[in-house]
């Protein structure tokens, strides 16, 4: 099995598009204070991003820049995040959503587990200057509690899904998340894990149905909330 990861060639691909100049703010929602069309968003600052791909079981360093609109109306500014990225992290979403979904798609499945891929954990070059050798099960957790605050991104998500199919099961699916108990000690967490499952499930749906993911375009027009 391949962890789950974005490859060196995706963001590769992004960082040309970024230097050909054809990335173009029409991801974005118009502005939420002077509600202007993203299409006259200028370009404001480019910044470069560290992120952290698996390539034969080892965590790389990749570079990429991201591109900063600037609202023309009222100088507020705007990320383009590309496929891979997720704000505040440095694992691409792959990942993120990848071991994500390996600890909540199966009732026994451990952090320590969901972290492994055919029996070893990805690890960190022994030169690197990390505090841990592998991905940590901690990051997974972590990982979960993002994932599951993205619940505009859903609710828009399940809205066009059923616009587009309102005959589809997927509100009955999701009203059957259940999470195991051993899986949780308070209730805040069973409602993140829920929440996150339930985005997993969401994510499938929208795939099928629209042959494309929420993320980035709905998520960025959701303000990844
Ligand atoms: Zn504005």
């Amino acid at each position: 099995m391949r962890p789950p990861t974005a490859t060196l060639e995706a963001i590769k691909a992004y960082q040309q598009k970024v230097e050909k100049n054809k990335v173009h703010p029409d991801n974005l929602p118009p502005c939420p204070r002077c509600t202007i069309d993203s299409s006259f968003f200028k370009i404001h600052a480019y910044r470069e991003r560290r992120f952290l791909i698996i390539i034969e079981m080892l965590i790389k360093a990749a570079f990429c820049t991201l591109v900063r609109f600037r609202c023309p109306g009222c100088g507020k500014t705007f990320t383009d995040y590309p496929d891979f990225a997720i704000p505040h992290k440095h694992y691409t979403r792959q990942s993120v959503m990848g071991f994500s979904a390996n600890y909540l798609e199966s009732d026994d499945t451990t952090y320590q587990q969901a972290v492994m891929v055919d029996n070893s954990a990805p690890g960190y070059p022994e030169n690197d200057s990390t505090d841990a050798p592998t991905l940590a099960p901690t990051t997974i957790h972590r990982w979960i509690t993002t994932l599951s605050r993205f619940t505009h991104t859903c609710r828009s998500a399940l809205l066009l899904l059923l616009q587009e199919k309102p005959l589809s099961s997927i509100c009955r699916d999701l009203a059957q998340v259940l999470i195991p108990q051993r899986k949780f000690k308070t209730r805040l967490r069973e409602k993140q894990l829920i929440g996150c499952r339930q985005l997993l499930l969401i994510e499938a749906f929208f795939k099928a149905t629209f042959k494309t993911s929420i993320f980035t375009k709905l998520a960025t027009r959701c303000a990844f909330s």
